[in-house]
């Protein structure tokens, strides 16, 4: 099991760890900066520091699994490979880590920056585009997130509309409701893709604004703390990916 440091703490770019495992899954800390691919966003890259100032460059990050292919409290560090169908074990062995040996693990911070301007303007729009979502993919580069509705949307109307809420400065709060608070209100789950984190009897929400609501959902993933820090985020392209999804899609004006 994986202490989840980013859960509480978006911000922080590296912590000291210890090495739990070391396996084809990848190499498992007690405790983390790394976020694992899920709810749409995409694992974290940076590099994990050894004691000796050498630097293992860390590609991705994945939620382990276990014999059944449930996914586990373990959060896997993949390292980069020679070559995409190298096994994950021997690039592992090959740098002598062992299990038990102290690390400092850094993420890529621009990067993850990125993505947490994106996650948290795909809330944006949830507030903007009031249906149910049924894809969403957060990457470094680019953002969409796919609706079920049929009317058409407008890339400039939406563009404008995520404009005016970064510049209205809503702070952005990472709280919990209880299982039985989200079973009682079904509709807080904006997602027909994505599960609410549960699993410890509380589900992690995030909110936008304040004395004005603007958005509240169940999310795991890592968020910016005010809506003015994501920037210069505009909508590039409204796909019609079938008769009842219109897919947006989020870039960084240039
Ligand atoms: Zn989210």
């Amino acid at each position: 099991m994986t202490q989840n440091l980013f859960r509480d703490d978006a911000y922080l770019t590296e912590c000291t760890a210890t090495v739990t495992a070391i396996s084809e899954q990848g190499l498992v800390l007690d405790r983390t900066v790394f976020y694992p691919l899920g709810g749409g966003q995409a694992g974290d890259a940076g590099v994990l520091v050894l004691a000796d100032g050498r630097e293992i460059v860390i590609a991705d990050t994945r939620k382990g699994k276990n014999a059944e292919g449930q996914f586990t409290e373990a959060v896997c560090h993949l390292p980069a490979l020679p070559h995409a169908d190298a096994p994950v074990l021997e690039a592992l062995l090959q740098t002598g880590l062992q299990v038990g040996d102290q690390v400092i693990a850094r993420i890529d911070w621009a990067r993850r920056h990125r993505l947490m301007r994106f996650h948290t303007t795909t809330h944006l729009l949830c507030h903007l585009v009031p249906q149910l979502v049924n894809g969403c993919s957060i990457t470094p580069d680019y953002a969409r997130l796919d609706f079920n509705m049929t009317d058409p949307l407008d890339k400039d109307v939406l563009s404008a509309g995520i404009a005016r809420l970064v510049a209205a400065v809503h702070p952005v709060t990472v709280g919990s409701i209880t299982d039985a608070e989200l079973d009682a209100n079904p509709a807080l789950v904006k997602s027909m893709s994505v599960q609410p984190p549960r699993g410890s009897g509380q589900v992690r929400t995030i909110r936008i604004g304040t004395e004005q609501m603007i958005d509240f959902q169940p999310c795991g993933g890592t968020h910016v703390a005010n809506t003015s820090e994501i920037g210069a985020v505009i909508v590039t392209k409204i796909e019609k990916k079938s008769a009842t999804t219109r897919r947006v899609v989020l870039g960084f004006a240039a």
